[in-house]
């Protein structure tokens, strides 16, 4: 059954939209003819034309919560058909992947062109008020991900976007033997937000690439000065990477590039992947990590498992450090079947010649028992959170080996 579109009729003379308005709804104009008119900074308007049938209006509406960039007024009776964005987001998942993609794709680079030219901006006449009104706007999921990747790509340019990291503890010696780069992203108005939400919509919009290259370069450039501020030349850098980075054109030799001119030995990267990247495209991912491990690199697998967990795939897999996910580390103090799979992974690694990396030790209970079962390195927040540059140099200064 098709969906029926609410029309709304608008007699001559009638304001259809206004300039800074908040606008909910774009529309097509069934009959009837509109004027589209830009009120400038001193009041004076300009028209930028008409439309008559079949034309769309206001359709930014349909991808942010942006305000109205002109005023549409009807010059003769109209009747028009009424777009909500929940209408336009639900069509959009309908449709063919490649027409979605397409859509979107072309929706964001129109949108961006107009914050480019100046055309549209956030601070344009919208009040505090009405952007905390805008805060209860239910606004779809396809709609949200455009905008959120559109501010990040505008973040990482503003430098709102930067790394902290994490170290990374031996267990024998309780000293600090590297480091993980995690992406912080600090929005001026909305606060931090968190990775976990922004990671996946710009690793859908396959803007990751991006964001990864540069990752790796400031990751090896702040390895670099952290090791000059305080005499060590041993630390690992270990680097977030997803499938999409792995299948971008030049994956390896940006890699290569990045190691030459921060001048970081390839042994000092560690690249971080997911069972799931394996999985996805085995072929392709194996023949780079074979010439990733090749050159020195580490190849970790993070999040270890919580995936697919096959054993057969991970020997074929140039790996040498698996990362048991936090979750096991958190309950395996009181789940016997969590502490057996703790266990059982730690001898998986071992029997494979591979180093294991606990993820989120919060105690030192857990410390404890995870050394006494021969875990080789400890990521968590009992030992350190992921910090800032400065303040992991200051960390270093100041920390004396773990007692564990
Ligand atoms: P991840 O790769 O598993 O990273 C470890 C996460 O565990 C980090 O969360 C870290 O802050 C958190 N963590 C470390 N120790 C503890 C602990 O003791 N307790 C608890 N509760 N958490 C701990 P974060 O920074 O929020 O990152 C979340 C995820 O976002 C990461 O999970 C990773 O999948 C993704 N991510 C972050 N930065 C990047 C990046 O630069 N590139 C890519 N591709 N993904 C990233
Ligand atoms: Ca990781
Ligand atoms: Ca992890």
């Amino acid at each position: 059954m098709h969906h029926k579109q609410a029309a709304r009729a608008f007699k001559s003379g009638d304001i259809i939209m206004k300039q800074g308005d908040i606008g909910m709804n774009a529309y097509i104009i069934e009959s009837g003819r509109v004027e589209i008119i830009l009120t400038n900074g001193d009041g004076s308007e300009q028209s930028l034309g008409t439309r008559g049938s079949g034309a769309m209006i206001g359709e930014m509406a349909l991808i942010d919560n942006a305000p109205r960039t002109a005023t549409i007024r009807a010059i003769e009776e109209c009747q028009l058909l009424e777009i909500s964005k929940e209408d336009f987001s639900k069509r959009l998942e309908k449709a063919d992947p490649v027409l979605k993609m397409t859509t979107q794709v072309i929706l964001t680079r129109y949108r961006d062109m107009l914050m480019r030219t100046g055309i549209m901006s956030y601070e344009n006449s919208c009040s505090r008020a009405e952007a905390a009104e805008l805060e209860y706007v239910q606004s779809s999921e396809v709609v949200e991900s455009i905008k959120i990747e559109n501010e990040f790509k505008l973040a990482l340019m503003n430098g709102d976007v930067s790394l902290h990291y994490q170290p990374l503890i031996s267990f024998t010696s309780g000293r600090i033997v590297g480091f993980e780069a995690l992406m912080r992203w600090n929005d001026p108005k909305a606060g931090f937000i968190p990775p976990s939400q922004f990671i996946p919509i710009i690793e859908d919009s396959g803007f990751i690439v991006e964001a990864s290259r540069w990752a790796l370069k400031k990751s090896l450039m702040a390895l670099k000065n952290i090791e000059a501020q305080t005499g060590h030349d041993d630390y690992f850098m270990s680097v977030n990477f997803t499938s999409h980075d792995f299948a971008a054109d030049g994956f390896i030799e940006s890699v290569y590039e990045t190691l030459s001119v921060t001048d970081v030995k390839p042994q000092n990267l560690h690249l971080e992947i997911t069972e799931r990247l394996l999985m996805g495209q085995p072929e392709q991912a194996k023949e780079t990590l074979d010439m990733c491990r090749a050159a020195g690199m580490g190849i970790s697998i993070d999040d270890f498992g919580t995936g697919y967990s096959s054993l057969s795939y991970l020997q074929s897999f140039p790996i040498n450090t698996l990362k048991i996910d936090r979750s096991f580390i958190n309950d395996m103090m009181n789940d016997d079947g969590a502490m057996a799979l703790v266990k059982s992974m730690l001898q998986l690694s071992h029997n494979m010649g591979m180093k294991t990396i606990a993820e989120g030790v919060e105690t030192a209970e857990q410390a404890h028992q995870l050394k006494d079962m021969g875990c080789e390195i400890a990521q968590g927040y009992h030992f350190a959170r992921p910090m800032p540059e400065g303040d992991v140099i200051t960390f270093i200064r100041a920390q004396a080996p773990f007692e564990i």
